[in-house]
């Protein structure tokens, strides 16, 4: 019998709603924080800042369910469903009984994962007679997408992006313009966010803390125009379960079903994406499935990070959250993969891993790329160093089950394609890349700053 290789849905299987897992979820995420007041925040508190509907959207605990606007869903016609594809040439250069699949991101239009609420929030945006949205990015990934996102809905965006990655990956930067974005290094001269940190350190090469500080006072100070962020809050990861929910169907199609399933992880929407459709098998009917996020070594939020409210940027402009992080201020190494570089994770991960529902590994540099460089010769595709990440960590398992005789079916979330990122594997393959060791002490330093948030 022949051996199908990847998984496809049809347009009109393409999944008509988002799976909002707070309504699942037992334990709910605490609330947002204003930080003055320390009162819990209500979406009309967000209103100044982003789209209402999203607002909505991100403290909505009690709708498990949520309509994917129709004129959203045209726009994931454009490239949904992504590929589930069996990764047979993976399995092969490790030799183990384990099933590999993944969940295959990279196609849509910019690449990755992050148009999937690109084209969301824009949507509302416009619906809302919003006529400008802006943002940070950091490797640039979302940035490209709300770039992309903001043309097909008649927006203006204006875009921060952290200055080693303007300076690393000027590619990213010329498709954001070649959209039609506007694009500025950050930090910046052209917020008092950016003057600040350039004041007190004139050589500082940013990080998306920054650049968040910079959006948002921008957002703030010009009218009808919003905010929006590609990562962490609750909307985001929403929006990206139809990564998951197409990849349960299609998983039915291959007459499978994960018993581990990985993410790479930055702020959590990816792995949010891939995992809640699947995770609420496990809350529901008590499915034993395990849910693996992959962070850098370098910025370890989950593994070594504490749980607290903290702020979402380094500026404090933020809402407090509660959240596993490392301190607003920590500063993380500048590693390629800088879609991890974030100091914290989204509340609803959050509670997830203190309730013990997930798990999580951090991921040296060197070992990513090494698992890239395997997984690009098995299965011709160049993954983001990002998702680098997620394919070590899947590595590590299939060995496990070399090891032990298992043949555990294995699912794991192509976030991106590094097609853009080449800079990163030439330096890896000359032998210019390190791992980086933090100390505890690098880390309890910017945890005592948020004692008393
Ligand atoms: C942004 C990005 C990530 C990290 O963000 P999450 O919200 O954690 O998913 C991972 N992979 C790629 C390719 C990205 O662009």
């Amino acid at each position: 019998m022949s051996k199908t290789k990847r998984f496809f849905l049809s347009e009109d299987d393409i999944p008509r709603q988002w799976y909002n897992i707070q309504a699942d979820m037992v334990n709910k995420p605490m609330p947002p924080l204003h930080p003055g007041t320390k009162e819990p925040l209500k979406p009309e508190d967000l209103y100044p800042i982003f789209a209402e509907e999203l607002s909505r959207q991100e403290l909505n605990q009690t709708d498990r369910w949520i309509d994917i606007p129709e004129e959203v869903r045209e726009m994931y016609k454009y490239y949904r469903s992504t590929p589930l594809v069996r990764a047979y040439g993976l399995e092969k250069a490790l030799d183990t009984p384990a099933h590999i699949y993944f969940k295959n991101e990279s196609v849509s239009p910019v690449g990755s994962h992050k148009l999937n609420s690109a084209l969301a929030q824009a949507y509302y945006c416009k619906k809302e007679g919003v006529t400008n949205v802006t943002t940070e990015t950091g490797a640039g990934q979302w940035g490209t997408a709300l770039s992309y996102a903001a043309k097909v809905f008649g927006l203006e965006a204006a875009v921060y992006q952290v200055k080693i990655s303007y300076e690393q990956k000027p590619y990213r930067r010329s498709i954001m313009q070649t959209f039609g974005a506007q694009v500025t290094a950050s930090p910046s001269m052209s917020t008092r966010a950016g003057k600040d940190i350039l004041t007190k350190n004139p050589n500082y090469q940013g990080s998306l803390g920054t650049a968040i500080s910079e959006a948002i006072e921008l957002a703030r100070t010009t009218p009808n125009c919003k905010y929006t962020l590609g990562s962490v809050l609750s909307h985001v990861t929403l929006h990206q379960t139809i990564i998951g929910l197409e990849a349960e169907k299609q998983m039915e199609m291959a007459g499978e079903y994960p018993d581990i399933i990985i993410g790479c992880f930055g702020g959590g929407s990816n792995f949010g994406g891939i995992s809640f459709p699947f995770m609420r098998h496990t809350i529901l009917e008590g499915r034993q499935t395990r849910y693996v996020a992959a962070e850098p070594a370098s910025c370890p939020k989950l593994t070594r990070g504490k749980f607290h409210y903290d702020f979402g940027d380094e500026a404090g402009y933020t809402p407090l959250l509660p959240m596993f992080t490392l301190g607003h201020n920590f500063a993380p190494a500048n590693i390629h993969a800088g879609g991890l570089r974030y100091h914290g994770a989204g509340v609803i991960v959050s509670q997830l891993l203190k309730d013990g529902l997930m798990e999580a590994v951090d991921i040296q540099q060197l070992e990513s790329f090494e698992a890239g460089c395997l997984f690009a010769k098995a299965e011709g595709i160049i993954p983001a160093p990002e998702s680098c990440h997620a394919i070590a960590a899947a590595v590590s398992e299939a060995k496990r089950c070399k090891e032990k005789g298992e043949e555990k079916v294995i699912l794991f979330n192509l976030s991106g394609h590094g097609l853009i990122d080449m800079t990163a594997y030439d330096q890896y393959l000359a032998g210019n890349l390190t791992n980086f060791e933090l100390t505890d002490a690098d880390i309890q330093h910017n945890l005592d700053e948020i004692q008393n948030l």
